[in-house]
């Protein structure tokens, strides 16, 4: 049997060649890793749980118009995508203060900003993810000034979007990442939401309690992160019918 052809491996996902031009797979792993890799770990069911998640985002977001790389879920971990050349940024839009700009302002977690702010990092394992200015990104070529309006705009329907239907089932959306990819039509350039939606690149609270229901959980050993993705996919109403994903071989009586 051909074996196919992985195109890219990362941390999370594995992008194998689609069936036709211009797709992809998306593979879900379970690897989880923090701290540009440096806490590694395999966390059973999370992939499973990203795929449907991120399927279910993506579905809404195409729902209001949002473009974005997702076709369809083929099985538990993978999807079929669309092709596309990602723009080297990771964009991030901040809701409440947390992580990186609690940390770098002296900001105390969960303080609300006074309005939703879009920022970026340049996406480089080697260097850590630095953080970069609009001018850093025209001044290098990785976007142009019209690029950076449709990725912010894009940033802030995706904000709306996830924030309110999380809003919906009791989490708040505290702040999250999304990549960003071009597609071309012809001569004309497209930009649309690629990569995932899944806890792995959100902050989620509870609203009530305020536990946390994302990365945050491994970052900062807090719990089962299982658990934590299997409760916001639950509250979806997205969590697969059958719940322990079963990663070898099992005898089921
Ligand atoms: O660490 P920081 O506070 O900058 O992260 C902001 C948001 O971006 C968080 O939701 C985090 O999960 C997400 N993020 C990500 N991938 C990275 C860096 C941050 O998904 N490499």
């Amino acid at each position: 049997m051909a074996r196919r052809k992985k195109i890219y491996e990362g941390k999370a996902k594995i992008l194998y060649e689609g069936p036709e031009p211009g797709t992809f797979i998306q593979y879900f792993k379970d690897d989880a890793t923090a701290f540009n890799a440096q806490k590694k770990a395999t966390i059973e069911g999370k992939g499973v749980l990203n795929n449907r998640l991120s399927e279910y985002f993506m579905t809404g977001l195409t729902n209001i118009g949002v473009p974005n790389h997702f076709i369809r879920r083929v099985n538990m971990r993978e999807q079929l995508i669309r092709q596309v050349e990602i723009v080297p940024l990771e964009v991030i839009v901040r809701n409440f203060a947390a992580g990186s700009i609690a940390k770098r302002l002296g900001m105390e977690e969960g303080t609300p900003l006074p309005r939703p702010i879009v920022e970026y990092s340049y996406k480089n394992d080697a260097l850590g993810d630095p953080m970069v200015s609009e001018e850093y990104i025209i001044a290098f070529g990785w976007a142009t000034q019209q690029d950076l309006d449709d990725i912010v705009s894009l940033a802030l329907r995706v904000n709306d979007f996830l924030s309110g239907v999380f809003y919906g089932v009791g989490i708040k959306l505290i702040d999250f990442k999304i990549e960003i990819g071009r597609i071309w039509d012809g001569d004309f350039m497209r930009l649309i939401v690629a990569d995932e939606i899944s806890p792995d690149s959100c902050r989620l609270w509870d609203i009530k309690t305020g536990e946390k229901l994302d990365k945050d959980v491994f970052r900062r050993d807090l719990g089962n992160l299982t658990d934590a993705y299997s409760e916001v996919a639950r509250r979806l109403g997205v969590l697969p019918a059958q719940t322990t994903h079963l990663t070898k071989p099992t005898l089921i009586n």
